[in-house]
C-alpha cells in the first residue's frame, strides 16, 4: 500500500506545454478518480505515474520516494489498459502468471497468487481458455487479474470500461469498487464517464486542459461545484444555466433572469449588480403553480422511473425532472421554483463559484 503524490508537476511534448502546476496528495488505500473530457490529460498523467511517460516538471512521489527517472517495473505499481493488452496465444493463467514468471518468483508462489485472483474475480473456469473465448467482462476480469498477483502498492487504471456495452459496464463498475473494498489498495482510475467518478470514487479529481479545476469526494463536487465547468460535467441530467444580474428582493439577496427571479440563500457571496450564470438541476426544480421561473412545454421524455420535462424559456431550453404521471399539453405554462440552497451562483466572467 502506498500514497502517491504529484508535487507541481508539468508537462511539455516538444515545444507544447499540455500540463502546468498539478499538484495534490492521494492517501493510501483511497480510490482517486481522474475526471474530465478527452485531452484534458488525464491519461498522460496516468501515464506518467507509470513511468511510461516522462516527467517535464515537478516532483512525483510514491510512498515518499521520488520516482520521476524510476523505470516502471521498479514503481512498485500495476497498470489496467482499455484494450485490456491480454497476450492473444496465452491461456488466461498464463496471461495472468506471466509477470511472475519474469520476474522469478518460485512456481508455488506464481500457483497460489494466481488461484487466488482468478477465485477473487470468478475466473477460476477459464484458466484454461484463450482471451478471444471470453467474453469482454472477463477479458477485463483477467487483466485485473494480471495487476492483483502483482501485488502492487498502487492500481492505474485508464479507461477500463470503455469497450464494454453499458450494461456490463455498470456491473464491472461495482466489481471493481467491492474488489477495492476488499484489497484497499491505493487506486488511480481515469475515466471520462462521470457516472463511473461518481459512483466509484471516494475523491474525485476533476481537470481541464492540463489543470485540476476541482478535487473533492462525489458529494462535493456534485453539490458545491467550484465553477460553471464542474457543474455541467458533474450530474446524470445535464443542468441548465441562466444568466442574471444579482438584486435584492424584500431583503434577499437574488438573480433576475429573464426566465424569472430566483432567491438565493442569505450567505451568498454574489454581491448586488454583479453579472452571474446560476445553475439549477433538473432534479432540485419544483414544478408548482405559484412559482416566479416560468416557459412553455415543450415534450415530456419518460425514463421509466420518471420523466423529463423539455420546456422553451426566455433563455432557451430548459430541463426539469417531473413525476412520470404528469401530464404537460404542449405550449401550456409552466411555472417553477428551486430552493435557495438548491441554487449554483457562477460569475459570469471567470465562471468561479460565488
Ligand atoms: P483521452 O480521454 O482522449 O485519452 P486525455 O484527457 O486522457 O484524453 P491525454 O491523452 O492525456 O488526454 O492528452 C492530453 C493532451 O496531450 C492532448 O492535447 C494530446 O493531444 C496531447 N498529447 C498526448 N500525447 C501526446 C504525444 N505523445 N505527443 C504530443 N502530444 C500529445
Amino acid at each position: 500500500m502506498a500514497t502517491v503524490e504529484y508535487q507541481r508537476i508539468g508537462k511539455s511534448f516538444g515545444a507544447f506545454t499540455i500540463m502546468r502546476d498539478i499538484s495534490f496528495k492521494i492517501a493510501d488505500q483511497d480510490f482517486v478518480v481522474l475526471l474530465g473530457p478527452s485531452g484534458c490529460g488525464k491519461t498522460t498523467l496516468l501515464r506518467m505515474t507509470a513511468g511510461l511517460e516522462s516527467v517535464s516538471e515537478g516532483d512525483l512521489l510514491i510512498d515518499g520516494n521520488r520516482v520521476n527517472t524510476l523505470h516502471p517495473r521498479d514503481r512498485n505499481i500495476a497498470m489496467v489498459f482499455q484494450n485490456y493488452a491480454l497476450y492473444p496465444t496465452m491461456k488466461v493463467y498464463d496471461n495472468i502468471s506471466f509477470s511472475l514468471e519474469v520476474a522469478k518468483i518460485p512456481p508455488a508462489e506464481i500457483k497460489r497468487r494466481v488461484e487466488w485472483a482468478a477465485e477473487t474475480l470468478n475466473l477460476t473456469p477459464y484458466l484454461d481458455r484463450y482471451p478471444k473465448e471470453l467474453s469482454g467482462g472477463q477479458r477485463q476480469r483477467v487483466a485485473m487479474g494480471r495487476a492483483m498477483v502483482r501485488e502492487a502498492a498502487v492500481f492505474l487504471f485508464d479507461e477500463p470500461l470503455s469497450n464494454l456495452d453499458a450494461k456490463l459496464r455498470a456491473h464491472m463498475r461495482t466489481e471493481i469498487r467491492q474488489l477495492h473494498n476488499r484489497l484497499k489498495t491505493t487506486t488511480v482510475y481515469v475515466t471520462h464517464d462521470q457516472i463511473e467518478a461518481m459512483t466509484m470514487a471516494d475523491k474525485i479529481v476533476v481537470m481541464r486542459a492540463g489543470k485540476i479545476e476541482q478535487i473533492g469526494s462525489p458529494d462535493e463536487v456534485y453539490d458545491r461545484p467550484a465553477s460553471k465547468y464542474v457543474a455541467d460535467f458533474i450530474g446524470a441530467s445535464a443542468i441548465n444555466f441562466l444568466p442574471g444580474t444579482v438584486v435584492v428582493s424584500d431583503g434577499m439577496p437574488a438573480v433576475d433572469t429573464a426566465t424569472g427571479r430566483v432567491v438565493l440563500e442569505t450567505t451568498t457571496t454574489a454581491r448586488p449588480g454583479e453579472k452571474v450564470v446560476i445553475g439549477l438541476r433538473p432534479t432540485d426544480v419544483v414544478v408548482d403553480g405559484a412559482g416566479a421561473l416560468s416557459a412553455k412545454s415543450v415534450l415530456v421524455e419518460r425514463l421509466g422511473h420518471d420523466a423529463q420535462l423539455f420546456c422553451d424559456g426566455a433563455d432557451g431550453r430548459f430541463t426539469v425532472s417531473v413525476d412520470k404521471t404528469a401530464r404537460f399539453a404542449e405550449g401550456s405554462e409552466v411555472r417553477f421554483s428551486i430552493p435557495p440552497s438548491k441554487v449554483h451562483v457562477f460569475n459570469a466572467e471567470t465562471e468561479a463559484r460565488l
